[in-house]
């Protein structure tokens, strides 16, 4: 059995500049991962899977009003609300995806539920949801996923042919999707991501966070990765399984190519943002390029940590 396990949370990156927020509203989102890195490390203590931990974790953020994900997500040019999530087992390599979804409350599980109850790893829009229904989803109305800040943003940029992160504002403001990644006493690593994607997106604009290796990926051998930011740069750049490469093939250790990938090859194609990343002896990576990243990790060995700003 392995000694250490681990879990890493993240609720997006962007223009997280101190001193911009509330210290109320920072409470509340340090709350809110507290909550939700809490109850994924239970899974871990209880000799839970690695799996199930991350979506546990994931849920729960999808839950919170506070992250561009499930109940938070952003307003599509339309003036709906479309999703996009993955999840991936390190320990098989088996993945689910699913994409431009509505009234779903959490994608993260739907995308599980692909990955268990199909021979499919992605299912989009109309037969997604035909899928989710026949097992028993039920379809939320566009009520619950509504929030009048969100609105406002949408409302800003509705009539102009911007698309814009949600998390990349100079104000107050609710960023983040959001993602999950575990190390389980087994030494299985998983990883789930979740995103409402960017405000007033169109044409059934799909980011990285549910595509397979741009913003999502997991292997046992190497790692496991939930990216978030500029999605249309992580996946031109393969974000997710480019860490993973530089550690089969570059014999990088995780922190190296995780840092390598953020700070110099996404950087160097114009991409912003951030990944979380363990690998199955428990490590952990968090690098991100941006002012911030909501983020926080808890691992056996008695380390934990939740903080938004760079230092
Ligand atoms: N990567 C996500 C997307 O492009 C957005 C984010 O991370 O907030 O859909």
């Amino acid at each position: 059995m392995n000694k250490k396990y681990s879990i890493v949370i993240h609720g997006g990156a962007g223009t997280l500049v101190k001193g911009l927020m509330t210290p109320e509203k920072e409470e509340q989102y340090k709350a809110a991962l507290n909550e939700a890195l809490e109850k994924g490390y239970t899974v871990l203590e209880n000799n839970g899977s690695a799996m199930e931990a991350v979506e546990t974790a994931v849920k729960h953020l999808e839950d919170s009003p506070l992250f561009n994900a499930g109940k938070g997500s952003v307003f599509t040019n339309d003036g709906t609300h479309e999703m996009d999530a993955a999840i991936m087992d390190g320990k098989t390599l088996d993945a689910g995806a699913v994409s431009l979804i509505t009234g779903i409350k959490n994608p993260i599980s739907l995308a599980r539920d692909i990955m268990e109850k199909t021979d499919h790893v992605f299912l989009a829009g109309e037969g997604a949801m035909r899928f989710a229904k026949s097992v028993g989803y039920t379809i939320e109305s566009p009520e619950y996923f509504y929030d009048e800040h969100r609105f406002q943003q949408w409302q800003n940029i509705k009539d102009s042919d911007t698309f814009q992160l949600d998390h990349s504002m100079k104000k107050e403001g609710k960023f983040g999707t959001v993602g999950a990644v575990a190390c389980d006493k087994n030494g299985n690593i998983a990883a789930a991501t979740s995103t409402g994607g960017m405000t007033n997106k169109r044409w059934g604009r799909v980011g990285d966070s549910p595509m397979v290796g741009a913003g999502t990926y997991a292997n046992n051998k190497t790692c496991a990765v939930s990216c978030t930011g500029s999605g249309e740069f992580f996946i031109r750049g393969v974000v997710a399984y480019d860490v993973s490469c530089l550690m089969e093939y570059k014999g990088m250790n995780l922190e190296a190519a995780a840092s390598e990938v953020i700070n110099k090859r996404v950087l160097s194609i114009g991409g912003d943002g951030g990944l979380i990343a363990v690998d199955a002896k428990g490590n952990i990576a968090m690098p991100f390029n941006t002012e911030g990243m909501y983020r926080a990790f808890k691992t056996s060995d008695g380390k934990r940590e939740i903080s938004i700003y760079k230092d």
